[in-house]
């Protein structure tokens, strides 16, 4: 599917998947799928605007329904190190449904140690139920002398 040509590449977070008629973007509300010239979701009718400010972009696509999205969105956070993704992170981390993105909040959480937030939600995440989640944990605080 390489080689169509599109429009000016959407920004990261902006779902960009082509289905049928065009490129189409998701709904930053309640991420459904929308044509990408639609003023409003078809779904919730939420503005399709997402936010302005990257770190709040970035925050966004932490529940991106594209997981390669939302941990590439983990790991940029982590490297920023802003204080108001910790709890973003702490939320992904608990995720149930994907242990890799779990695993990526767990991993980008790490570098916000010494935080007492981020460590709380790396303590918890010894105790999750995947076994992959579990590990990165066990990675981040061993990794610590
Ligand atoms: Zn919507």
């Amino acid at each position: 599917m390489s080689g169509t040509s599109e429009r000016q590449a959407p920004p990261m977070v902006e779902g960009h998947a082509t289905q049928g008629a065009g490129p189409t973007r998701f709904c930053p509300a309640c991420y459904a799928m929308n044509p990408w010239d639609a003023a409003g979701c078809e779904r919730c009718g939420a503005p399709l605007e997402t936010p302005r400010d990257y770190d709040a972009r970035l925050v966004w696509a932490l529940d991106h329904p594209d997981g390669a999205t939302a941990v590439r969105a983990a790991e940029v956070l982590a490297a920023r190190r802003r204080a108001e993704a910790i709890d973003p992170l702490g939320r992904m981390s608990r995720r149930t449904d994907d242990p890799y993105r779990a695993a990526a909040a767990v991993r980008a959480l790490r570098e916000f140690e010494p935080d007492r937030r981020a460590e709380a939600y790396l303590a918890e995440a010894a105790h999750h139920p995947s076994v992959i989640v579990r590990r990165a944990a066990a990675v981040a605080s061993g990794a610590r002398p």
